[in-house]
């Protein structure tokens, strides 16, 4: 394990007699914060005040074992080293657990969610993240009913002994939604997630209903970490009133490997030659470039318009319906594993672990 996990916590239940185990890794997060009495902010404590929040907890027929990062963070402060040291823990925990929960900050649980789908090749269990808009001590909280679903679903086993839901996914507010397809959609609602082009993998109400259809099914083979990334990515916005030193620095800077263009509609952007001559000197560089719809819903498709096949021709490769959360840890990922840019294009054009409609 690396050095820094070594500095975590652990805590075992002694319950060894349970059918199913779940490890609960507490990263951080509203869902543990409480409120510091001398400046009134939100700060985080330990996962045992959040089991004497959650006696419930207690009462499940699962092996409960729990695993606190330190420090605990704000989500805000998440980097691609936390999800590498999560990876990894999966990874060397695999074979004592049927599943994983994962108690994370909802401001970048959608990156971190898609990012570990693309980082756990061959994943047989559920890692289903969670958290909370309202703090677990506070009367109204959400976090109670999103950590107890979370461990019921991560234990969830089918008749025949496999997990019931073997993907990365967001357990929020009475639905389970596919981990690369979720984006934080609402900074107060409780239901602040969505999944815009692709419905809940299951949803929670007197019984949690499975949509079996869309579940993915595992591959089969063992577990693979991929944990070198390559972040050498950048995420250019085309708005109008965009500069072309703006748009060069986004998409030709040497520091530049890849640039997730987010483009209006269905993959349109800028139609101007000034614009297309410094997608056209990208290209000629040998920078990826990906086209990603900043609607909500939907998907690119560079074919309808002009300016979506002008792009097209300029070398952009069709982000299809994938979010950029995904798109951005499906790059990372993809480009740890090889220099090979032309080898990258091709699998961004591939549905790897469900993050687009093929
Ligand atoms: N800022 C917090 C975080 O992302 C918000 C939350 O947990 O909802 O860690």
């Amino acid at each position: 394990m690396s050095s820094r996990l070594s500095k975590a916590k652990e805590r075992i239940s002694n319950n060894n007699d349970m059918s199913s185990s779940v490890l609960v890794i507490y990263t951080g997060g509203t869902i543990g914060m409480k409120e510091d009495p001398q400046d009134g902010t939100l700060k985080p404590f330990d996962f045992s005040q959040i089991k004497e929040e959650v006696p419930e907890l207690n009462k499940f027929k699962v092996k409960l074992d729990s695993y606190t990062f330190s420090p605990l963070i704000d989500s805000s402060d998440v980097e691609p080293a936390l999800w590498v040291n999560l990876a990894e823990l999966i990874h060397e925990r695999y074979e004592d657990y049927d599943g994983f929960v994962i108690l994370h900050g909802t401001d970048t649980m959608a990156y971190s969610a898609s990012a570990l789908s693309f980082m756990l090749e061959g994943l047989s269990k559920p890692v289903i993240f969670t958290g909370s808009q309202l703090p677990i001590g506070v009367p109204r909280t959400d976090g109670k009913e999103n950590l107890i679903a979370a461990v019921e679903i991560a234990s969830a086993k089918k008749a025949d002994g496999s997990a019931q839901v073997p993907e990365v996914a967001i357990f929020f507010d009475s639905r389970l939604l596919r981990g690369n397809r979720s984006t934080k959609y609402s900074a107060e609602a409780f239901n602040a997630f969505a999944s815009p082009n692709l419905p809940p993998l299951a949803q929670a109400g007197i019984n949690i209903r499975y949509n079996n259809d869309i579940i993915r099914k595992p591959k089969g083979g063992v577990l693979k970490v991929h944990s070198h990334l390559d972040c050498r990515v950048s995420i250019l916005k085309i708005h109008p009133g965009i500069t072309p030193a703006v748009a060069r620095h986004s998409l030709c800077a040497p520091e530049i490997r890849a640039c997730i263009l987010e483009t209006y509609g269905s993959g349109n952007a800028i139609s101007k030659d000034w614009f297309l001559n410094i997608i056209k000197e990208a290209d000629h560089l040998g920078k990826i470039l990906l086209n990603v719809t900043q609607c909500k819903s939907g998907t690119v498709n560079m074919n309808l318009y002009a300016t979506g096949a002008t792009l097209k021709s300029c070398g952009v490769i069709s982000g299809e319906d994938i979010t950029t959360e995904a798109a951005l840890g499906k790059l990372f990922c993809l480009m740890g594993l090889t220099d090979n840019n032309e080898w990258v294009k091709a699998m961004l054009e591939k549905d790897l672990c469900g993050e687009i409609t093929a």
